[in-house]
């Protein structure tokens, strides 16, 4: 149910995903996923993504936020094959 997320960018890059998840809020207070790479929030930094891919990426947050307000629990957006972040309503 919950999204395999990898805990650590090591993980992430031995199981060749571009984020990671630690639940652990950045310095602005995204609690996001980061970046294997550069190890930075996924929000502060999307990368050299289009325009579009950011505006989808927020809405996936927004969404995941509201879920998560709405039942307590932590929603995270997940990662489809292509590298967007979605989130299902
Ligand atoms: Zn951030």
């Amino acid at each position: 149910m919950t999204a395999e997320y990898a805990k650590t960018s090591t993980e992430a890059k031995a199981r060749g995903l571009s984020i990671y998840f630690t639940g652990t809020p950045c310095e602005r207070g995204h609690v996001a996923p980061r970046w294997a790479i550069s190890k930075q929030c996924t929000v502060c930094q999307p990368m050299d993504r289009s325009r579009e891919y950011v505006d989808a990426m927020r809405l996936a947050f927004e969404r995941a936020f509201m879920a998560t307000l709405k039942t307590g629990f932590l929603h995270v957006p997940h990662q489809d094959e292509d590298g967007w972040l979605v989130m299902p309503v």
